[in-house]
């Protein structure tokens, strides 16, 4: 097992990893920016090192300054949590070659999903289902005219080396692909030095629903079923919940056990997210994340299991604490993500939390990295804690989110929570009937 494990996060997850470690009995370093002297995370921590000034790319994102706190503090090990440097094959190479442990999976399997068209190809080989479309780049608009002929319109062109949602466009008719095509390559172009892009058919009212994979590192694949995280604007995700309201216990073992034999047919070592768009009972698989995501804490609440322990027992060589038959499903959760914006605009509110109080009581937990008095700096994402809620149905779940609600109370600040406050209302939702476009008709509406 690691003697130090270094976490170059900062925020709730910096800070939800922490945890971990410390149950594990890890000793704990953290890096932070001049701007996140005062973090929670910073003063739990054994150690900290100061990295740099505040922008992303002199601090989080800076591959020399966290490789020499290692080596300064002499930590084995280092724990990305999400974002930043979490997805970079070049920074978990380097951490191997100083005989440093990245906790995730090789750098071969990071690049091969963060390619997307690779990815695409790599998931139909494993055998999940894929959206129909194109089998690799494409470039000539006749190519673009026949393939999109054959599967049918509306179709989507999408950037080989996109993420968070941009280079994408839709062509409902062949007299909209020839702009399509052209757009989405200049604007994938722009925004990734990479212009390639791919077509698929475009489905038009799908839940996003996706799996959480481990690889225990010896060859080996279990799931921990399902999240939904359809209530999206624009493609951030806003609030998650296992299990999906739309899948049964059938629909749920079969999804699940493709991906936990694809995870170890591809030889997966660590934590994954296998993403897909459902529709009609059917799956297509979008991507993969080679990390842990944002919105792990609903799987955690319905299985029972820490995945960052688990995370870090497979970085270290000793495998999953779990086999598929341990892994149960009881009751359900929900995650609210609560932003410091405002709750109509969505415009970042920074700024100081004169009061911050958070919710307790049976099935209530909250990751949050801020405190009354702390001073949320301009510099970074707007995340400013989740509330998760657990219940033994999905019925009792609401009823018990829709108190947690009624208690948070994040003074100084704008927050996303009275949005939350509406949602928790609305019939729909409390239906479980909604898709990935609900969210923003909903705001459009100005309900
Ligand atoms: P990114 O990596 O940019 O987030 P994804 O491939 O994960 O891109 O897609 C992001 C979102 O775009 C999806 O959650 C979905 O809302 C929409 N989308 C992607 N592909 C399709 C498709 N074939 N049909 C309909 N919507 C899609």
């Amino acid at each position: 097992m690691f003697q130090k494990i270094l976490i170059a996060n900062r925020g709730e997850i910096a800070l939800r990893v922490l945890r971990a470690c410390k149950e594990l009995g890890i000793q704990t370093v953290v890096v932070h920016s001049t701007a996140d002297a005062d973090a929670m995370h910073v003063r739990l921590a054994d150690e900290s090192v100061c990295i740099g000034p505040p922008p992303s790319r002199d601090s989080y994102l800076n591959i020399h300054q966290i490789v020499a706190a290692c080596e300064i503090t002499g930590a084995d090990a280092v724990h990305p949590g999400y974002g930043f440097l979490s997805e970079n094959a070049k920074f978990s190479d380097i951490l191997a070659a100083h005989n440093i442990t990245f906790i995730g999976p090789s750098g071969d399997h990071i690049r091969i999903m963060g390619d997307k068209i690779e990815a695409k190809r790599t998931a139909k080989r494993l055998g999940i289902p894929v959206v129909p479309g194109s089998d690799g780049a494409v470039t000539e608009e006749k190519e673009a005219r026949r393939i999109a002929a054959e599967i049918g319109y509306p179709v989507i062109i999408k950037a080989s080396a996109g993420g968070g949602g941009r280079g994408m466009k839709v062509a409902h008719t062949e007299a909209d692909l020839e702009i399509a095509l052209q757009t989405a390559r200049s604007e994938a172009g722009a925004a990734f030095g990479d212009d390639a892009v791919y077509i698929e058919k475009y489905l038009e009212k799908p839940r996003h629903i996706e799996v959480q994979v481990f690889g225990d590192g010896f060859g080996g694949g279990v799931h921990f079923g399902e999240r939904d995280c359809s209530l999206q604007r624009r493609h951030q995700k806003v609030w998650e919940e296992a299990n999906s309201p739309a899948l049964n216990a059938e629909e749920r073992s079969r999804i699940g056990g493709i991906c936990a034999k694809a995870i170890a047919d591809l030889g997966y070592s660590g934590a994954g997210t296998i993403e897909f768009l459902y529709e009609n009972g059917e799956f297509y698989f979008i991507e993969m994340n080679t990390r842990l995501q944002v919105e792990h804490p609903v799987t955690e609440a319905i299985t029972g299991i820490d995945l960052v322990h688990e995370q870090i027992r497979v970085a270290s060589g000793g495998g999953l604490s779990v086999k598929q038959e341990d892994i149960k499903f009881n009751g359900h959760a929900i995650e609210c993500r609560i932003n410091a914006e405002d709750p109509r605009t969505f415009t970042p509110s920074p700024g100081t939390i004169t009061h911050f109080h958070t919710p307790g009581g049976l099935g209530i937990r909250v990751d949050s990295g801020v405190y009354s008095g702390y001073k949320i700096p301009p510099y970074y994402d707007s995340l400013i804690g989740k509330l998760i809620v657990h219940g033994r149905n999905r019925v009792e779940c609401m009823m018990r989110l829709r108190r947690a609600l009624d208690e948070f109370v994040v003074d100084g600040i704008k927050t996303t929570l009275p949005l939350f406050r509406d949602l928790v209302g609305n019939a729909d939702i409390a239906n479980g009937d909604y898709d990935i476009h609900w969210l923003e008709k909903y705001l459009a509406k100005g309900e």
